[in-house]
């Protein structure tokens, strides 16, 4: 049987090498050649909306899923009527606008920061009077990893960030002076099977993802979480895997956006949960059983950014699981991860910090003294 994936990037890698054991197969469409699922499965290149790829994907595949948020609506359109998608693409839609997101956060009484929609600058400065300052402009529409974002401190920085960011559709959204941030993984089946993952946390870096631990335990903040997931799931009749992304202030979940894919913060289960977050996706869309999210030890998983450590350096860490996504360095790139189990928490945030710095530093792999 043969799953369809729009978009060949590192999550798409992830699915196939969790479908393979599985017996499944693959056909992925991207329109760059040289990608990281494209060097583990055929690959259809060429034009997301390109009618004969699009029917080429639906004639071979079982069921097409999508390896990232921003495929285009009309690929969608296209596809549908000939072939089964999963996650629903109104899932996807909404997920592709910010201010949809928190419009849907609303409508299922998913607790979320203060936004207005932004089209001019009259908007703008109205927004950060009736939200007030410090706020996040954002773009509506195709920013992630804190790209097309310019915080806004005071009334003088409002000009700049209409400058950088103007020309488009925007949100203003209060910032939001959190204490740590949390995601939860929720996968719910074709056969109406729902489970959760423990609860991460996650360390951003100039809005990019460093560092998650998990299970990160708070058991009401869990609670909370497993229940709006839940909820969004249900909404959309939704199957595969989809994450949610929180700031926890005064211990209060405050939803900040959703993922309708598998997530990045989730990376840990491929080594740390009895089943991963990769296998329980494709289990899901195919109706398969789901298998069991539970932990096994207490993982710490970093992004590795940029440039690549020595191979050699991050494999003579005991028990370091290295993913290699094969893609060319550029700065801030996501390159690859790696994930670490211990026997406690405490061991697991001691190691991850230790190794985090060591990564910073590159001085992973010297020795002691030289770090
Ligand atoms: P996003 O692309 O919305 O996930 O933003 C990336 C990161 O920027 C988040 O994970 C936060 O660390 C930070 N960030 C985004 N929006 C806000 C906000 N309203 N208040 C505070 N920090 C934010």
């Amino acid at each position: 049987m043969t799953i369809g994936i729009i978009g060949a990037g590192q999550l798409g890698r992830m699915l196939a090498l969790a479908g393979y054991p599985l017996g499944l197969d693959f056909l992925f469409l991207d329109k760059d050649s040289a990608t990281p699922a494209g060097q583990l499965s055929p690959t259809l290149t060429g034009s997301f909306t390109d009618p004969s790829l699009l029917n080429e994907l639906a004639r071979r595949c079982a069921v097409v899923t999508f390896d990232w948020e921003n495929v285009p609506a009309e690929a969608l359109h296209q596809l549908a009527p000939q072939v089964r998608i999963a996650p629903p693409p109104a899932a996807l839609a909404t997920a592709q606008d910010r201010l949809s997101e928190k419009q849907l956060f609303k409508q299922l009484r998913i607790p979320t920061n203060a936004h207005a929609a932004v089209e001019t600058l009259q908007e703008l400065q109205q927004a950060t009077q009736t939200i007030g300052l410090p706020g996040v402009l954002k773009t509506r529409r195709l920013g992630y990893d804190g790209k097309g974002q310019a915080v806004i401190r005071s009334a003088a920085d409002i000009a700049g960030a209409w400058e950088t960011l103007g020309s488009q559709q925007l949100i203003y959204e209060a910032f939001v002076p959190f204490d740590y941030e949390v995601s939860i993984i929720g996968v719910r089946s074709t056969r109406g099977e729902f489970a959760t993952y423990p609860l991460n946390r996650n360390l951003h870096r100039d809005g990019v993802l460093r560092v998650t631990t998990a299970p990160w335990k708070a058991p009401a903040l869990e609670a909370a979480a497993r229940k709006h997931v839940r909820r969004v799931m249900e909404h959309f009749d939704y199957h595969g895997v989809l994450a949610i992304e929180f700031f926890v202030r005064r211990g209060k979940l405050i939803a900040n956006e959703m993922a309708p894919r598998v997530h990045n913060s989730g990376h840990w289960t491929i080594e740390g949960a009895v089943t991963s977050q990769f296998e329980n996706h494709l289990r899901a869309i195919l109706g398969l059983p789901l298998g069991p999210t539970t932990a096994i030890g207490h993982s710490a998983m970093l992004n590795l950014l940029g440039d690549m450590p020595p191979r050699a350096a991050l494999l003579a860490e005991k028990g370091l699981h290295l993913h290699d996504y094969g893609k060319s360095p550029r700065p801030g790139r996501k390159l690859g991860h790696v994930t670490v189990i211990e026997s406690t928490a405490h061991k697991r945030d001691l190691r991850a910090a230790s190794l985090l710095r060591r990564i910073d530093r590159r001085t992973i792999g010297r020795s002691k003294a030289a770090d």
